[in-house]
């Protein structure tokens, strides 16, 4: 029998947990200073007591930056090996956390199979499942049964699960009177809208919040607060309805860690690149330095097949400036249901910005690697490029596949013999240039 509840409640209570040793490790950091971000609830360890193949991740702004892959079985991709698959190149390819977002058949066997084989965070949206696990319809369920839901996933092992709590009737006649762009653009957060104009009840997850506490306390689940409101266009964003719910997600993270559960608190959305910044600040005053975690943000609504690029480009500047988490965006998002290669694009995209944002604010040893590339790149020694880069598989594609005309192999067919880097190490070393 533990002495402890929850990574938090391990924290407060002086005690190093096998997680934090692992978290400590992987971010160079002294053990006792972040057990005291965990306690303070500026980091949060998503690590569920079933959850025991995890190699647990912290997740706060002073970390490395993680990144989240959206996967799961739907009606139009109902193949269970392929999904896994797609959920173990994910990790290869560098992701911290899977959102199992499956929304068809029974979704039990594939959630307990991610939470018994697979070492990343899993996270869910009980929400999504609540209508494929009863197969009812929305307004036939109940509070009890969404709660129910929570608790299933939570069994499960999930380490994480995104709740919408934080509209309420209130954000009823908010979105009707503010004449939003967009309206409601989450999903979680339209089933509860829809919930709430159907039957007339408060939000369950709202009202019911002290249940949900003792269920995640109990497993040590981490609440993601989910941002309803997110802007769903440029024209939505940073207004009354985003900010107004994120003063009440303010309001729930104080809740959660008064009873020692950890919490992260879901942001933005579609946001103009010079709003972004502001958005990290005012969340970090707002809810106390909770870990944020961003959906993009996209920084423009109109590059449909290129949004894991929008998304990068928002998600470095929110990353740089106090995200602790983003989630990856594919060239499908706003088109269709992502395939392998887009699932590829996406993760590698969010990577690059996750990475870009570490070097900016200083994570030790987390610019070695571009260093490394560096000296590679200057003794022209293509096989130490490939190790260092975040692809190796398709930069040594492109290389292989225009190779120089000539037998200059050492260089490439961008310059060819003009190339600077093979021009300068001669000259520095006393060696003729020819170049015609
Ligand atoms: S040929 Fe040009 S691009 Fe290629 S390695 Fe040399 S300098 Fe770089």
């Amino acid at each position: 029998m533990s002495n402890y509840t929850t990574q938090m409640d391990a924290a407060r209570k002086g005690i190093v947990t096998p997680e934090m040793e692992t978290v400590a490790k992987k971010e160079n950091m002294p053990v006792e200073q972040l057990m005291k971000l965990v306690g303070e609830g500026k980091v949060a360890i998503c690590a569920n007591k079933h959850h025991k193949c995890l190699s647990a991740e912290g997740v706060g702004s002073m970390l490395r930056t993680k990144i989240n892959v959206n996967l799961g079985i739907s009606r139009d991709c109902k193949d269970y090996d392929i999904e896994m698959k797609k959920v173990m190149s994910a990790v290869e390819l560098g992701a911290e956390a899977i959102m199992d977002l499956s929304s068809h058949g029974n979704t039990q066997p594939f959630r307990q199979k991610l939470t018994s084989e697979c070492p990343v965070m899993i996270g869910t949206v009980p929400i999504y499942d609540s209508v494929i696990h009863y197969q009812r319809d929305l307004a036939t369920l109940t509070a009890k049964d969404f709660i129910d839901v929570v608790r299933l996933h939570a069994e499960d092992g999930v380490d994480f699960v995104t709740l919408h709590c934080g509209i309420t009737r209130k954000t009823i006649d908010q979105i009707k009177n503010h004449k939003r762009k967009m309206n409601i653009v989450s999903r979680g957060g339209s089933l509860v809208f829809a919930w709430m104009c159907m039957t007339g009840e408060e939000n369950p997850f709202y009202e019911y919040y002290d249940e949900i506490l003792d269920i995640c306390e109990e497993h040590d689940v981490t609440i993601s607060l989910g941002d309803a409101c997110r802007p769903g266009c440029l024209a939505d964003a940073t207004d009354v309805c985003q900010i107004e719910e994120l003063v009440r997600l303010g309001e729930l993270t104080k809740r959660a860690w008064a009873h020692n559960v950890q919490v992260m608190v879901e942001g933005p959305g579609h946001v103009p690149l010079d709003q972004v910044a502001a958005n990290m600040q005012v969340q970090k005053q707002i809810c106390q330095g909770a870990p944020f975690y961003v959906l993009g943000p996209l920084v423009t609504d109109i590059a449909p097949g290129y949004d894991h690029i929008t998304a990068a480009i928002g998600g470095a500047v929110a990353a740089m400036s106090g995200a602790a988490f983003l989630c990856y965006v594919t060239p499908a998002e706003h088109l269709a249901l992502p395939n392998v290669d887009d699932v590829k694009q996406g993760i590698i995209a969010s990577k690059i910005a996750a990475h870009a944002a570490d070097i900016a604010k200083g994570v030790p040893g987390a610019r070695d690697i571009d260093d490394k590339m560096a000296d590679a790149r200057r003794v022209l020694d293509w096989d130490a490029q490939y190790a260092c880069a975040l692809d190796p598989e398709t930069a040594k594609a492109i290389r292989d596949s225009r190779k120089p005309e000539d037998d200059h192999s050492d260089t490439c067919s961008m310059c060819g013999k003009f190339c600077a880097v093979r021009s300068m190490n001669k000259a520095l070393s006393g060696e003729y240039i020819d170049i015609l």
